[in-house]
């Protein structure tokens, strides 16, 4: 399983830059984590967009889902071309609230929705999904997800704050795609559904996690500084979050 970060800034990208969103590889699969603002451009370079298999969103933040509009434009198209099968439609699997943003992911034959919950499960080629509610946010749900394929879990943490129940979901992956939204300078007083650098490292810490990935930073963020606040995790390798980071899981 190989993941490419298309996109990881929040809350808007920087120049160049782009907010949230992940393609994941296997073998046979091929999906995309989040659709957020820049991420359709970047998804262009490793691949033609009309190859994806499938789309899975968090929850409908607008860094999470700002490019769901062109990338509907651009599937319509290329069913349009003969490049894609127009009877077949991109999965998107997604929360199924708030409703309007639910019924939006229906558009023409490009994209068809797929309803998410907590208990629900997924297969999608050769990849097991499963979905977890984080903390966060005003009452619409937002979905942690773990992965498996080829032997390997990863778990992408969506937007979750400090209240969010891992459980077991977290246990052992071999990759944690985790937020961290904050560093200890602007972390505010009281939780808000959001992690800090330092939060997010004790997590993966006390969760064993093989590795770990952190993301949704702020685009002026230096990656020094947020490596040096993740120290409490020493369980394995720590990546900082850039556009273009290939992360192979062998
Ligand atoms: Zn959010
Ligand atoms: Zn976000």
């Amino acid at each position: 399983m190989r993941v490419t970060v298309l996109g990881f800034q929040s809350p808007y990208p920087g120049p160049n830059g782009a907010t949230p969103g992940y393609l994941i590889e296997t073998q046979h699969t091929r999906l995309m984590l989040d659709c957020g603002s820049g991420v359709l451009a970047q998804l262009g370079r490793y691949m033609p967009i009309y190859e994806l298999d499938a789309l899975l969103l968090s929850h409908y933040h607008h860094d999470h889902i700002a490019d769901i509009g062109v990338l509907q434009y651009g599937l319509m198209v290329h069913q349009l071309f003969g490049e894609r099968n127009p009877g077949k439609p991109l999965p998107v699997y997604a929360p199924d609230s708030p409703a309007a943003n639910a019924q939006s992911l229906v558009y023409k034959a490009a994209t068809a929705f797929h309803p998410v919950k907590e208990q629900s499960r997924a297969k999608i080629g050769d990849m097991e999904i499963q979905f977890l509610r984080t903390d966060h946010g005003d009452g619409d749900p937002c979905y942690a997800m773990r992965l498996e394929a080829e032997g390997k879990v990863l778990v992408y943490g969506a937007d979750s704050g400090p209240a969010t129940n891992w459980g077991s979901f977290l246990k052992e992956a071999d990759l944690f795609i985790g937020e961290g939204t904050y560093l200890d300078h602007n972390l505010p007083a009281t939780p808000n559904g959001h992690l800090s650098v330092r939060q997010l490292a004790q997590i993966a810490e006390e969760h064993s996690c093989r590795s770990l990935l952190i993301t949704h930073l702020y685009h002026g963020y230096d990656p020094e500084e947020v490596l040096r606040q993740a120290s409490a995790y020493q369980a394995g390798a720590c990546h900082v979050a850039r556009i273009g980071l290939q992360i192979s899981l062998q």
